[in-house]
């Protein structure tokens, strides 16, 4: 059906272009026994991780939260919430005994994108000012007791050595932040010295990854939950492990017998992975080449740019777009992911939104339907492999805690908490990520796992762990 006579080009011409998509296809392919590969070298990989510091690409990073909100926090706690393009602060009203989340406000700020590859000062003041704005519109009411400090949960989506429940150092930078001297710094430090600056008084009670927020959001009020993933502008995953089976965690054991380890399964490399020419020549170009091999593959930072250089290929291979390859076509990262899904999930018979974007985008005009319905096939077969490898990395988790089998007469239920704009807004993506975990569990054990959308719940849950630390625990109203 692919090979039918383009208006703009010899048949020749159209031919390798179809060729090209193809050969796409086929090195993108992930069968069901690759994924299972996969899963299996995941499993393994967490095994020496945990084994020790250093001992696999996934750092399994300690949060050094072990023991998750129960519902009884009380009190207003703050958030801020810094990963992927845009950046929030949140103010949390707990109720107590139970109660939950009485109210929540949030305000939502883009980053400008030079404050991506600055310098921290000027990142970090940024944040500071904006959450100096975001209080002091409060209403009187919220204002603390005089003697109290506002209390803040930060989720800094990065892999962060963290030091303490509310301190670490930053490993690297990953995603579109590069910012040369925060590497090896404090996280909460650099933020408290802006914050002092600026003379806010107020204490970081938990600095966590967006993972582990999703996963305390989800869990407040959900025991079933056992891992929180983030398939957004980046990926990452974290998940409940038994602290004896950290044979790396040199502490004392925590009374919950439980610890939560932050994966950054975007770093997994291994020989199973699809990659592609496109891959690699994306990843030598990066910000941060030979790192976050995986992410690469499925995060909505990286999709479209994958099925933009194949375009490309095309354009400069096979005329694609006619005599001239489109100047656009050429700049990276031009094409984002919310278009690429909007090509893939055009259902019109001449299929008038792909038209639209490659023209609004790109500045493709006059597009054939033949051609139109080509782009898309690229854009599904890119999305498919990023969906099918989430799901496989979330069999690996499965597996490694025993969660990949019925117990108890299928009574026991296990949920994946989810959040990020790729699970949210992605259709396709979704549905594809739901169907090979079914593919790869089985019928049977499916029908006991679930995937929750964890709605904002980085932020929310930064801020559940701040009140679960907080300073003042035991020794204000009841
Ligand atoms: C970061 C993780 C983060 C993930 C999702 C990755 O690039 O390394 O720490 O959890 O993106 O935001
Ligand atoms: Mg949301």
């Amino acid at each position: 059906a692919l090979v039918v006579r383009n208006r703009l080009g010899s048949s020749g011409k159209w031919e390798r272009a179809v060729t090209i998509v193809k050969e796409l296809e086929e090195q993108c392919g992930t069968p069901t026994s690759k994924l299972k590969l996969v899963a299996e070298a995941m499993e393994v990989e967490m095994h020496a991780g945990l084994a020790s510091e250093g001992g696999s690409k996934l750092k399994m990073l300690i949060s050094f939260v072990d023991n998750l909100p129960t519902g009884d926090e009380k009190g207003t706690f703050y958030a801020l919430d810094l990963g992927g393009t845009n950046f929030r602060t949140l103010r949390v009203q707990l109720g107590g005994n139970g109660k939950g989340i009485d109210k929540i406000e949030q305000k939502e700020v883009s980053i400008p994108p030079h404050l991506m590859t600055g310098s921290s000062e000027e990142l970090f003041d940024f944040i500071a000012t904006s959450l100096a704005k975001f209080i002091s519109s409060e209403p009187e009411e919220f204002h603390p007791p005089p003697g109290r400090q506002r209390e803040l949960g930060f989720t800094f989506s990065f892999p962060v050595r963290q030091t303490s429940v509310a301190s670490g150092t930053l490993i690297k930078w990953t995603k579109g932040f590069s910012i040369e001297d925060m590497v090896g710094e404090d996280v909460v430090g650099r933020l408290t010295k802006s914050l002092e600056k600026i003379g806010l008084d107020m204490r970081v009670a938990a600095l966590v990854n967006d993972t582990v927020g999703t996963l305390a959001r989800a869990r407040f009020g959900n025991q079933d939950v056992i891992a929180g993933v983030i398939l957004g502008t980046g990926t990452n995953a974290a998940y409940v492990e038994r602290a004896q089976a950290i044979p790396k965690w040199q502490g004392p054991l925590p009374n919950s017998g439980a610890m939560v380890i932050n994966m950054e399964w975007g770093n997994f490399v291994s020989s199973h992975l699809p990659l592609t020419e496109y891959d690699k020549a994306l990843d030598a170009e990066s910000l941060n080449p030979g790192e976050q091999i995986f992410e690469k593959l499925i995060s909505g930072m990286y999709l479209g740019e994958i099925a933009r250089r194949a375009l490309l290929k095309m354009a400069e291979e096979a005329d694609f777009f006619g005599d001239t390859v489109p100047p656009k076509l050429k700049t990276p990262f031009i094409f984002k992911t919310p278009d690429m899904s909007a090509i893939h999930h055009d259902t019109s018979s001449d299929l008038e939104v792909v038209g639209d974007k490659l023209r609004d985008v790109l500045k493709i005009d006059d597009t054939a339907v033949e051609t139109r319905k080509i782009v898309v096939e690229v854009c599904d077969i890119v999305a498919t492999r990023g969906a099918r490898l989430a799901a496989a990395s979330m069999v690996g988790i499965l597996k490694k805690i025993g969660r990949d089998t019925v117990k108890d007469g299928g009574e026991q239920r296990t949920v994946i908490a989810v959040d990020g704009g790729l699970f949210e807004h992605y259709a396709k993506f979704r549905n594809c990520l739901e169907s090979t975990l079914k593919e790869l569990l089985g019928d049977e054990v499916a029908e006991t796992i679930a995937m929750e959308h964890s709605n904002d719940g980085s932020g929310i849950g930064a801020a559940l762990l701040a009140a679960s630390h907080s300073q003042y625990l035991g020794l204000t109203e009841s």
